[in-house]
């Protein structure tokens, strides 16, 4: 057996939802939406199982939704993408990611990575053959500094994985670090992998920077983006790949013999999707900041410190300044187990040198799963207020 592989746990989002099943606890932990998903998207993939072609497309993906990607790119972040040599489909982020490792690293490179970082990144890196090297944000502002990028980068970095907007943060990494950043890649030689499925679930009217546009990133990054995030159907696992044709050639011989093909059904329905009109885009948005805001003024007045959240289905709360001694696993374990709500202890999204202060709710809920949620959280707002203020 491999042991890498052997020796990991089960997921925390598995463990968290099997722990919410198990306590009949709202279930904020696992980000999924309540909602079923746009029904004219829904009715295009139902439709195309019954009518088209269910046998394998093009191992790149259709090229309906090469071509739709490649639109929806140009009208939304000003990308300039050649649908056939640039784009390709994979089955969800998670394979594009991993097969830009395999297609990308040769054993002993050196790979950076931003804790906190979402689970799968680093035993990929890891299995890959690379060489981690971490750099660690820390709350309330989890920014990327230049020492911290001066001291993770060395001349055997030969890829970077980013995450903007970030899980498990809700950050939206503004112009300087995306800047700065760059200026590391370009300087270095490696190459920016992009993990950019959250730009749609974007707050506050920021908009999304994809790292393609950066100066002098175009030919040396790959952004990475998942349907099943735009259309809230995280379980569709229909990703995009972009990167210049001389990357993608590789990138491609990795897909050709992870999964080969996505289904089509799901492909021509994403394409019809990536096609609706800009409204129903900026709509969504809206729901879902009302969301974070219902969630975030109700922990608030439970006496809850919540972080700021400007993207993803997420929001944080500290609980440093609650009581310095509270440890997120346990504080989590317990909330599961003795309020019924479920949510995510952040220390899981860190390698090493965890912060143990911070737990991240999912707030892609309806108004009535996120207000029994508070509900069940007000005793927990009373027996802190009652607490004396640890100093
Ligand atoms: N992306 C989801 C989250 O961060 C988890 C996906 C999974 O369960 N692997 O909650």
């Amino acid at each position: 057996m491999n042991s890498l592989f052997a020796a990991l746990p089960t997921t925390v989002f598995e463990t968290m939802s099997a722990l919410a099943r198990q306590h009949d606890a709202v279930n904020l932990g696992q980000g999924f939406p309540d909602d079923p998903g746009p029904r004219d998207v829904r009715e295009k993939a139902a439709q195309a199982v019954l009518d088209g072609w269910n046998q394998y497309p093009p191992m790149m993906g259709t090229l309906d939704l090469r071509r739709a990607v490649a639109d929806h790119y140009r009208d939304w972040q000003g990308l300039d993408l050649d649908p056939e040599r640039e784009v390709m489909i994979t089955s969800g982020a998670t394979e594009a990611i991993a097969g830009a490792l395999l297609a990308l690293i040769e054993p002993g490179d050196e790979v950076v990575l931003f804790q906190p970082l979402y689970d799968a990144y680093f035993p990929l890196v890891r299995r890959a053959g690379g060489v981690p090297r971490l750099v660690r944000l820390v709350p309330p502002h989890w920014r990327l500094t230049e020492e911290a990028l001066a001291e993770a980068f060395t001349p055997r970095t030969k890829l970077v994985l980013f995450n903007n907007p970030h899980n498990p943060t809700g950050r939206v990494f503004d112009a300087g670090e995306l800047a700065l950043l760059a200026g590391f890649c370009t300087r270095s030689g490696a190459v920016l992998v992009s993990d950019e499925v959250w730009e749609h679930v974007i707050f506050d009217g920021l908009e999304h920077q994809s790292v393609l546009s950066l100066p002098g990133m175009r030919e040396r990054a790959v952004k990475i983006g998942s349907a099943g995030k735009i259309f809230g159907m995280t379980g569709w696992k229909v990703g995009f790949v972009c990167a210049a044709p001389e990357l993608m050639r590789v990138l491609s011989k990795a897909h050709q013999f992870l999964t080969f093909t996505t289904p089509p059904a799901l492909q021509h329905a994403v394409a019809y999707g990536l096609g609706k009109e800009r409204e129903w885009f900026l709509a969504t948005r809206d729901g879902l900041q009302r969301s974070r805001d219902r969630l975030a003024q109700g922990l608030t007045a439970l006496g809850l410190p919540v972080l700021p959240s400007a993207g993803t289905y997420f929001l944080n709360v500290d609980l440093a300044p609650l009581d310095p001694g509270l440890r997120d696993e346990a504080f989590c374990l317990s909330l599961v187990a003795r309020e019924g709500v479920a949510a995510i202890p952040v220390s899981a999204f860190y390698a090493q040198d965890p912060v143990e202060s911070v737990v991240r709710l999912c707030f892609a809920k309806t108004d009535a799963t996120l207000d029994r949620a508070l509900e069940r959280l007000s005793g927990l707002g009373a027996a802190i207020r009652t607490k004396p203020a640890a100093h």
